[in-house]
């Protein structure tokens, strides 16, 4: 049976504006077209059109662009248990001789809650995060020409092809290397939807901005001055990660304008009333 685990069904009340992911409403989209849509029809539907749930998407594209925090919030819309995340470099290091042992457990609470409840059961989130780091491009001996990378590799590729009864799990992908990928993870009923996530355009800059600047608005914090969509043209090529590292930075800038260095150092009676103004982003920017 190709059912939707019960609890696996979307979200009615999620929206893609509540999320906090500013720019990628068009990849967000195009992954819920290609990779959830089915978890929607109505019951039977996805049996009859002979439909598979995706139980695998890669994320791929440069660092800090927001592939975690999209895995993460895909988690909520499916209303999935709290995801697990791995990090692949991780595996490698951390638990020697233990790679193959860690993916097992990973694998362990969904198959064990599937086993219990079949397709009421709840969905499991994997997140894979710097898959290429056990991936071996042909004959470049990840893991320090160990092999551990293969045998996770192996591993990996087992419990996705072994949970072919289990609807009840998705493992989501990440890398900034798509190209080092194994071909073999990538195939129908694995990895299979595979979605790009770039640097954000200046629109979703903007939007990027106006998300990590709504605290400061809403605590009026923020000067009047403060021009997100100026602030939007001038960071070409910023990632997410580094737009919310602009604004944080402009806001110690701001700061650091009400400490006085004498004597003593000391914070002037002013700072109650401190705002951010957009000479604090610009000296951020510089
Ligand atoms: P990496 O490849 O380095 O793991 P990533 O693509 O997974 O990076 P995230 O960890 O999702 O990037 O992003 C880091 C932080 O940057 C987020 O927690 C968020 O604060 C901010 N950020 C990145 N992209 C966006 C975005 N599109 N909208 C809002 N915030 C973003």
């Amino acid at each position: 049976s190709r059912r939707p685990a019960a609890n696996s069904v979307v979200r009615p009340d999620f929206k893609f504006e509540d999320m906090g992911i500013g720019g990628l409403d068009t990849e967000f989209s195009a992954i819920f077209r290609r990779a959830f849509a089915s978890r929607i029809f109505p019951p039977g539907l996805a049996d009859k059109l002979g439909i598979q749930h995706v139980r695998g998407i890669l994320l791929y594209g440069p660092p800090g662009t927001g592939k975690t925090l999209i895995a993460r919030q895909i988690g909520k819309m499916l209303n999935a248990r709290e995801p697990k995340v791995i990090n692949g470099p991780e595996v490698l290091n951390k638990y020697v001789g233990q790679s193959e042992e860690n993916i097992r457990k990973l694998f362990a609470d969904a198959e064990k809650e599937y086993k219990e409840k079949g397709d009421e059961s709840g969905l499991h989130i994997i997140i894979f995060d710097e898959l290429d780091a056990v991936c071996k491009q042909r004959g470049s001996g990840a893991g320090g020409g160990t092999g551990v990378g293969d045998s996770v590799v192996n591993q990996l590729l087992s419990k996705l092809d072994g949970v072919d009864q289990l609807n009840n799990i998705l493992l989501i992908g990440m890398t900034n290397r798509k190209d080092m990928i194994d071909e073999a993870l990538l195939r129908s009923g694995r990895l299979e939807v595979h979605m790009e996530i770039s640097l954000p355009d200046e629109k979703g800059r903007a939007q990027i901005l106006k998300i990590h600047t709504t605290k400061m608005r809403e605590n009026n914090v923020m000067g009047d001055d403060v021009d997100l969509s100026q602030l939007a043209h001038l960071t070409r090529n910023f990632s997410g990660a580094e737009i919310s590292g602009l604004v944080k930075s402009a806001s110690s800038f701001a700061f650091s304008r009400h400490i006085k260095v004498g004597t003593v150092a000391a914070i002037d009676e002013n700072v109650v009333n401190m705002k951010v103004q957009m000479k604090d982003f610009l000296s951020a920017l510089d």
